[in-house]
């Protein structure tokens, strides 16, 4: 249910944030105007110049695109989860201020694909940051479409495909997708008609006056019968000015062919004289409101083509058609009808150059990984029949088991310098006199280790910490990383003791990097599991236990994974009197051991040594390590007086 309801919300999360991103990426300076609209709301306007916006913009929709990519794959879940729930956090409390404050009417999160209200918009944002947060508190039960080693070719292909082929064609040429009420197949005539019988229109704004008089002649312009070639520039100051000789003999083929040609612009007089000046420029100029010239074409100097009042062509100035392509008439010759390609076959274009590929990538990888599986469990029924060959061959010498037993001692935040020396030093002795049967191990506070390093004889007793840090060095106040413990001459550490998991928070996490650091100072890692009353009463001791190790330790490679002891302590056992049976014990040792098995092969589980800790003493201890999977045990309270312990540690000479 749980694994469920996550990858619900993953899908929900990704397809919005793709879709957000792609129609962001389709209309990059669209996103750039939005960007400005609120710089300019916060007083910022013109401090922040054009590139800058620019740059934001593309950035913008190429992250959420990749985001949303990584969540559909699900690619570094746990970073990328942070991520989308940060953005979400901060775009919540962002579209908070929109609707009470309303100084932007449309957030622009959607670009103009899809215009929400700014009260709409926060409510989607609450419902995705709701969504989000559910994924980041359980990112690991997003299962991975694609494996970790080809992840880097979907973030890669994502990244090229929405900054190149969508974000820079874009720029370059127009938006492949026309979100704007001027879109090919637009009729402005018909929709300034019904603005001007009072009706609803998107083309509200849409004005032509003359430059002397000022006279207004949209009605004629849009009234012409057959074409008429507008070009568009909002600022002729800042327009592109390298394809003047295109515009210029396409100004001339129009004239010739007596197609009205105007340029339409909201510069003053100055500029145009200047560009005439300066192109050589014999067409007329229009006054336009410049907003109304950024929607309707995305270049400056772009061109746009009406015909009956129908824009038919739109050109970006980079890619002007040449004069090859205006020979005849518009009325016989393709550049005068609407074009071919229409909104389907854009889709299918994008379907077969970015999904498809990737459709392709998952099956190949999924086939690559299947077979890596089926080669692995053939290996693995390899290794047990030889295993079984083996054990039952009466000759076999090493026909036994070969895992240690150990019985290790955790002070936990008990006895000063002194104490701590005088018992380490007794058991010393002790054992130096009567050699133990098992290994046995001390784990101490760190200011104890590096005293106690000095005498003890780590051929019959080995010391080890508490804990270690999750990081390796740096600014991080009161801790103690894997390496100082390891310079102290420890060379064992406990790792996720319940008590650290619940009142220092150890998450899953923190403790799969404990380990890693653990394992690369060279520390023998006993690591623990167990679970809750709870858990215990509710039946579920067994996915908790294998929750733990597949959160922490079952991504190591099978030799590290060799290196750990586990400890099985469950937490009601700890420190209450309260100690399992023997058969409730052996059956979840025999437990952890069956899911080792499944994870590394049968030859890795024989050989872990699985510790039991919960309120062991000498009186029960015989019992406990009799169990066929029970190795010997982790002692807290009993490890405190070395009479104590060596009643445990000698359970294994009975
Ligand atoms: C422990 O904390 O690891 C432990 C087993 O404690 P106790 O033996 O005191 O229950």
């Amino acid at each position: 249910m749980k694994k469920f309801a996550v990858n619900i919300c993953r899908l929900v999360l990704a397809v919005t944030f793709i879709l957000s991103g792609f129609v962001k990426a389709v209309d990059p300076l669209g996103t750039q105007y939005k960007i400005q609209d609120y710089l300019t709301v916060w007083g910022l306007g013109r401090y922040v110049p054009d590139f800058v916006t620019l740059s934001a913009s593309v950035l913008l929709s190429a992250a959420e695109f990749i985001l949303g990519s990584c969540l559909l794959f699900a690619i570094r879940r746990r970073l990328v989860s942070k991520i989308v729930l940060v953005m979400l956090a901060a775009m919540t409390l962002l579209t908070l201020w929109l609707a009470l404050a309303d100084p932007i009417h449309d957030c622009g999160c959607f670009g103009d694909a899809l215009v929400l209200t700014n009260w709409q918009t926060l409510w989607k944002n609450v419902i995705l940051l709701i969504l989000a947060i559910i994924v980041w508190r359980w990112p690991l039960e997003m299962p991975r479409l694609i494996s970790e080693p080809n992840q880097w070719i979907v973030m890669n292909y994502s990244a090229i495909f929405i900054l190149v082929v969508i974000s820079g064609r874009s720029l370059y040429t127009l938006p492949q997708f026309d979100f704007r009420p001027y879109h090919i197949g637009a009729n402005i005539r018909e929709g300034w008609q019904k603005m001007m019988d009072g009706e609803d229109s998107p083309f509200a704004d849409f004005f032509i006056e003359t430059t002397e008089e000022g006279e207004d002649i949209t009605e004629q312009v849009l009234n012409d019968k057959g074409y008429t070639f507008l070009m568009i520039s909002p600022h002729l100051e800042q327009a592109d000015d390298s394809q003047l000789d295109e515009l210029n003999q396409i100004y001339e083929y129009s004239h010739d062919n007596e197609y009205p040609f105007y340029c339409l612009t909201a510069s003053p007089e100055k500029a145009i004289n200047r560009w005439c000046d300066m192109t050589g420029a014999d067409y007329p100029f229009c006054q336009t409101d410049d907003i109304t010239l950024k929607t309707i074409i995305r270049s400056n100097p772009g061109l746009v083509l009406l015909k009956d009042g129908v824009i038919i062509r739109k050109w970006s100035h980079n890619a002007l058609p040449d004069e090859q392509e205006f020979i005849g008439r518009l009325e016989d010759i393709e550049l005068g009808q609407l074009p071919s390609d229409n909104v389907a076959s854009k889709i299918l274009w994008i379907l077969t150059w970015f999904v498809l590929p990737l459709v392709l990538l998952t099956i190949a990888d999924r086939l690559w990984a299947w077979s890596r599986w089926v080669r692995s469990q053939n290996k693995k029924y390899a290794d047990k029949a030889k295993k079984a060959i083996k054990d039952n061959n009466p000759l076999n010498k090493e026909n036994k088991i070969m895992r240690k037993k150990i019985v290790a001692g955790n002070w936990k935040m008990n006895m000063n310098l002194q104490d701590g020396i005088a018992l380490a030093k007794e058991l010393n002795e002790t054992l130096k006199a009567d050699k133990p049967n098992c290994g046995v191990v001390i784990c101490t506070p760190f200011i104890h280790l590096a005293s106690i390093a000095q005498f003890l004889d780590q051929d019959i007793i080995g010391l080890g910490a508490e804990n270690c840090a999750d990081k390796e060095k740096g600014a991080f106040t009161g801790e103690v990383s894997a390496e100082m413990v390891k310079s102290t001459g420890a060379q064992y550490v406990i790792l996720g003791h319940s008590e650290r998991r619940e009142y220092y928070k150890e998450t899953p996490e923190i403790l799969k990097e404990k380990v890693l650091l653990a394992q690369k100072n060279d520390l023998k890692v006993i690591f623990c599991i167990g679970e809750s009353l709870e858990e215990r009463e509710a039946g579920k001791q067994n996915e908790v236990v294998k929750a733990e190790l597949e959160g922490s330790v079952f991504n190591l490679s099978e030799e590290d994974f060799r290196k750990i002891v586990i400890a099985y302590e469950p937490i009601w056992a700890i420190g209450t009197g309260k100690t399992a049976t023997a058969e409730q014990a052996e059956e979840i040792h025999a437990y952890i051991r069956s899911i080792i098995a499944e994870k590394y092969g049968e030859a890795v589980a024989d050989d872990t040594t699985i510790l039991y800790g919960g309120s062991c003493k000498a009186s029960n201890a015989p019992e406990l390590f009799a169990k066929p999977d029970i190795d010997g045990g982790l002692i807290g309270g009993a490890s405190l007086k070395a009479a104590d312990f060596k009643g445990i540690i000698d359970a294994w000479k009975k």
